[in-house]
């Protein structure tokens, strides 16, 4: 008997893919871990791996998830960078970055 497969939320991020970005008809599936934690994913359609946080603003980034939230929340304390810099211990161009994919991610959703 086969394992029934668990709920996937993520979405094929390739765009070449004929389900790039589609839920229906989607054919993917967890293949192990990166060694940075995150889990990975197979698409059986284009035949690719892609990471859970592709296509968020945590992908790509070395801090994790609890970093950027935590960088978030003095930014909308009106903290500026420095400030966060001094706050967090992360140097100011790692929190300028962020900034900036984020007002990025921000623009693409809305
Ligand atoms: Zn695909």
């Amino acid at each position: 008997m086969v394992r029934p497969r668990g709920e996937i939320k993520v979405i094929c991020q390739n765009e070449k893919c004929k389900y790039y970005l589609k839920e229906e008809g989607k054919d993917i599936i967890k293949r192990g871990k990166y060694s940075i934690g995150h889990q990975r994913y197979y698409c059986h359609h284009c035949k690719t791996f892609f990471m859970e946080t592709k296509g968020t603003p945590l992908y790509h980034k070395h801090l994790s998830k609890s970093e950027i939230i935590n960088i978030c929340k003095h930014l909308v304390e009106k903290n500026g960078i420095r400030s966060i810099e001094r706050i967090t211990g992360h140097y100011r161009d790692t929190i300028g970055n962020l900034i900036e994919d984020l007002a990025l991610h921000a623009e693409l959703v809305s």
